[in-house]
């Protein structure tokens, strides 16, 4: 598979901040507000009494009437199934449906397809959106089905959210069990919720950063030695830089413990930390930033990038996700 070409990485960014107005109005399409599917229409069928009496009256037996087979009404616990069309950008396709944090929607929505689309460049009017959603007391947005419909591509990028085995954490998948989000090759942490920022999404942003469970291991990539550890502590939080191997300089920031101390000898896969929430850092998560002779380098570029399948064993389950949630979007 073909790491992703030139920067999607910068979109991360541009998406959340892209707020330009454009004065065409979206396509509205109500969103699906019921809780449950509609009662399946009653069909007129014959009465037992009328039935026997055709039966009778053709010679034959009456039949045994079975009972009409209802669907299991679709379960949509709180969530929203959402539909748009795009007429300039993303923002505005959801801010036009006139949902509440409409802003923050488009932007967990557009974190699962800054892989495989530039969303500014290869949008086009006319590509439609499907998501179902929920946002909890927090604000905070659980959205287990995001499909973008592309113009460019000539095809639906589906992306289900599932917990493949042995991942602590549900990732997003396609159909074909093909993982949406990349991953770094041997990078420093192996269970995450989500890459939330890469490189320069942000002004100045020089890393990415791994949203994940507070107190979940940090491991070195490469052998090295502890240069220095808490410095800046009031923006880094607790942080370590390690010299490696091959020159690169690797930082860890925002840590609930450091594991090494400067000057230690650092071996391949030796916990350097613990994920936390420390220095300037809204929720747990690694910013984890790599350095060349002083020169900051793309995680991405250095470690390079991979996809994950599912593996076939894994397949049914995630169908019948998949089915699950394709049934809400019926529904919805
Ligand atoms: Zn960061």
């Amino acid at each position: 598979m073909q790491p992703p070409g030139g920067k999607p990485w910068l979109l991360f960014g541009l998406l959340g901040a892209s707020l330009a107005t454009n004065l065409v109005m979206a396509l509205w399409w109500p969103s699906g507000e019921q809780d449950c599917a509609p009662a399946p229409q009653a069909q007129a069928m014959p009465t037992e009494a009328e039935a026997a009496a055709a039966a009778a009256a053709m010679g034959d037996p009456a039949p045994v009437m079975q009972p009409e087979p209802v669907a299991a009404p679709v379960d949509m616990a709180g969530y929203k199934v959402i539909h748009g069309v795009v007429e300039a950008n993303l923002a505005r396709t959801f801010q036009d449906l006139g949902i509440d944090s409409a802003d923050a929607v488009s932007a967990v929505f557009s974190r699962q397809f800054a892989w495989d689309l530039d969303l500014r460049r290869d949008l086009q009017k006319g590509d439609a959106i499907t998501a179902i959603y929920t946002i909890d007391e927090q604000g905070d947005i659980d959205m287990p089905l995001a499909w973008f419909d592309s113009k460019k591509l000539g095809k639906a990028l589906q992306a289900y959210r599932y917990q493949a085995p042995g991942d602590e954490n549900p990732s997003y998948w396609y159909p074909d069990g093909t993982e949406v989000p990349y991953r770094l090759v041997d990078g420093p942490i192996a269970q995450y919720i989500q890459i939330t920022s890469l490189l320069d999404d942000r002004r100045g942003h020089e890393g990415w950063d791994f949203k994940a469970l507070e107190g979940t291991p940090i491991l070195s990539p490469k052998a090295g030695r502890v240069e220095k550890s808490n410095w800046n502590h009031a923006a880094n939080g607790n942080c370590v830089e390690v010299v490696q191997s091959d020159g690169v300089h690797a930082l860890y920031l925002h840590m609930s413990r450091n594991d090494v101390k400067p000057g230690d000898s650092i071996s391949v896969g030796q916990q350097i930390g613990l994920v936390g929430n420390t220095g300037r850092s809204t929720s747990a998560h690694l910013h984890y930033q790599v350095e060349k002779a002083g020169k900051v380098l793309d995680p991405g570029e250095y470690h390079g990038t991979t996809r994950r399948q599912l593996p076939p064993e894994a397949m049914g389950a995630f169908q019948q996700e998949m089915a699950k949630l394709d049934a809400m979007v019926e529904a919805g």
